[in-house]
């Protein structure tokens, strides 16, 4: 091996056309492969094209990390000038974990950034990709030569938070001609033939290698190639606009520790704990690539908030280690004392209103109900609450689906994460299962979610709302779980009420709470909701038959499954200004002067 890095570099001549259109780009809206089309073959479109010298510094750190970028040199023409304007920068990034791409099943992208300077000294990006569609082993040369293009104001890159002024967009694509141009164009800064034939071959074998990974058909799928790829840092905070994030562990009584996290961004006396649901965590509330809901009751004067990550987090290992937790526990030990490490912080008289999501609900209302719980301001429970109910197809599922996978499979947990592990063993044959019968998407996590929560396709949530990176990285939202929790709610649906799982000091928590002082409580679904339809809106027409009648309330959310009431892109519109709306009724919070209720019923 020679002292000095081995360079490589070639030409790429791409061609095709722009139209101006200027827009705001936000991450939440990335434009489709569709829209760049079709609006490139608007009748306004001009011709356009770039000849371009992309050159590999470093060939060992690019086998290390094909996302490494290369330099890129050369001219592209002014778009409002018609003249050449020089590169000042440019980056070359072949295989980097998809960004750009609204696609779904987009397993990675190439990446063109190119900084420029027009004659009147304004700065522009040329920003492009490539994108390589999960299993689309046929599209391979459409793909590979179809780049995808924006122009914005100013010089930055690609980035999922900032919104970019763009003033035209246009697609390019290599010619057959010019790819044979390219190919001969390939030289490396190595002196004898022989090895610089070696470099060549494994830079294509590389460039083969990245895109087997995304191309080859299901049945060779390598998925241990997304192990280490994330598109945010797995627990992450910078989602989190503003005030300061502190985290606060307590001990239960039946000896696991648990935490609470705070969003302080101002105390306040008025206080909103958050619960989420099985196998999510914290993080299903502070998700960066949307306006999450923490930053959201921030913005609307409910400064400080609290999460609680039960012991059915995916934040802890819990779940994952054989154990016979229930509902009851969680009811039980873990809401408790939360309450009480929370008040021990913020003080006795903190009012608390708190928002609970699927199990995490039905675990606050079974802790309120029995009263391990009191002097709670509000409560918004959201997709189910005292009265589980599924589908009959889950309910089949859930009738031997535990015991099959527990006993005869020696399964201790289920998880979105099975179709990532090594070999044909572990849970593989559940996922291939699944994908044999799913065609929404291509995304392994996404169909064993469905398979663990429901039925449906998808089963947990509404494909529009969810932003193409929450997608990408449901394994690291949504960990795996034991078969206990599964076999609590059966008993649930069997008894077609919220009961505990404990037989020596049975409660039913639906009665009980039916005898209890209710506060304020805004029960809320998804019209679409796939998991637990139609449960809340029965609770509510219990409740609403008893001296609580008064004090509860249904809403619900055209377009909205279950877990996209919190997890969707679009919830700082159409979700969470009717449960500000709701809180604001309970706590002495100023009202903001936008809010607006998106819908209900
Ligand atoms: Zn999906």
């Amino acid at each position: 091996m020679s002292a000095t890095a081995t360079r490589i570099e070639f030409t790429e001549k791409m061609a095709g056309h722009f139209i101006a259109r200027k827009f705001t780009l936000s991450a939440a809206k990335p434009l489709s492969r569709a829209e760049f089309l079709s609006e490139s073959s608007h009748s306004h479109r001009r011709d356009f094209a770039f000849t371009v010298t992309i050159k590999v510094p470093d060939l060992n750190k690019f086998l290390q990390d094909p996302a490494t970028p290369s330099q890129i040199s050369g001219k592209i023409t002014d778009f409002r000038f018609s003249e050449d304007m020089q590169i000042e920068r440019g980056y070359f990034q072949l295989f980097t974990t998809p960004a750009a791409s609204p696609d779904f099943d987009t397993v990675k992208e190439m990446h063109y950034t190119l900084f420029l300077t027009d004659r009147e000294g304004r700065k522009w990006t040329f920003f492009g990709f490539k994108e390589l569609l999960k299993e689309a082993t046929t599209e391979l040369w459409k793909q590979t030569t179809t780049l995808y293009f924006y122009l914005w104001e100013g010089h930055s890159t690609f980035d999922t938070y900032a919104e970019k002024n763009v003033h035209a967009i246009g697609v390019l694509r290599i010619s057959v001609a010019d790819f044979a141009r390219q190919m001969a164009s390939f030289k490396t800064n190595l002196n004898s033939f022989s090895e610089e034939k070696k470099a060549l071959l494994t830079y294509f074998k590389a460039f083969a290698e990245n895109a087997w990974q995304a191309y080859a058909p299901f049945f060779f799928t390598t998925t241990t190639a997304r192990w280490n790829e994330h598109a945010y840092p797995v627990h992450t905070t910078q989602g989190v606009a503003e005030g300061e994030i502190t985290t606060h562990p307590f001990d239960t009584r039946d000896g696991l520790t648990l935490s609470l996290q705070r969003f302080c961004k101002t105390p306040a006396r008025d206080v909103v704990l958050l619960l989420h649901g099985l196998t999510t965590s914290t993080d299903m509330f502070i998700m960066p690539e949307h306006k999450n809901i923490v930053n959201h009751l921030h913005a609307q004067g409910f400064g400080d908030v609290w999460s609680l990550d039960w012991r059915g987090s995916s934040r802890f290992p819990y779940n994952l280690i054989p154990h016979k937790y229930t509902i009851d526990d969680v009811a039980r030990f873990d809401i408790p004392a939360a309450v009480e490490k929370l008040r021990a912080l913020c003080g006795e008289e903190v009012r608390i209103h708190v928002i609970a999501h699927c199990v995490g609900s039905i675990a606050f209302m079974a802790s309120y109900a029995a009263g391990y719980v009191r002097n709670i301001a509000s409560i918004v429970a959201n997709s189910v609450s005292l009265t589980p109910q599924v589908r009959w197809q889950a309910f089949l599922k859930m009738m031997a689906g535990p015991e099959i996978l527990e006993n005869l499979a020696g399964y201790p947990y289920v998880s979105p994460k099975m179709p990532y592990l090594p070999g044909r063993g572990f849970g593989k044959w559940l996922y291939w299962m699944e994908r044999s019968i799913r065609h929404e998407c291509k995304e392994p996590a996404c169909h064993m979610i469905s398979f663990m929560w429901g039925w449906g396709f998808p089963a947990a949530f509404n494909h529009r709302n969810i932003h193409p990176l929450t997608h990408r990285r449901l394994a690291d939202l949504f960990g795996g779980t034991g078969f206990h929790y599964y076999k609590h709610i059966r008993k649930m649906l069997l008894h077609k009420a919220s009961v505990s799982w404990d037989e020596r000091t049975p409660i039913n928590y639906l009665e009980e709470m039916m005898k209890r002082d209710l506060p304020p409580t805004l029960l809320i679904s998804g019209t679409e909701n796939q998991i637990f339809p139609g449960s809340n809106k029965k609770t509510y027409d219990i409740l609403s038959a008893t001296k609580n009648g008064l004090k509860v309330r249904y809403q619900e959310f055209a377009q909205y499954g279950h877990q996209d009431v919190f997890m969707g892109q679009y919830c700082h519109e159409e979700v969470f200004p009717a449960l500000v709306e709701f809180l604001r009724e309970h706590a002495a919070v100023a009202s903001a002067p936008k809010l607006r209720i998106a819908r209900g019923s």
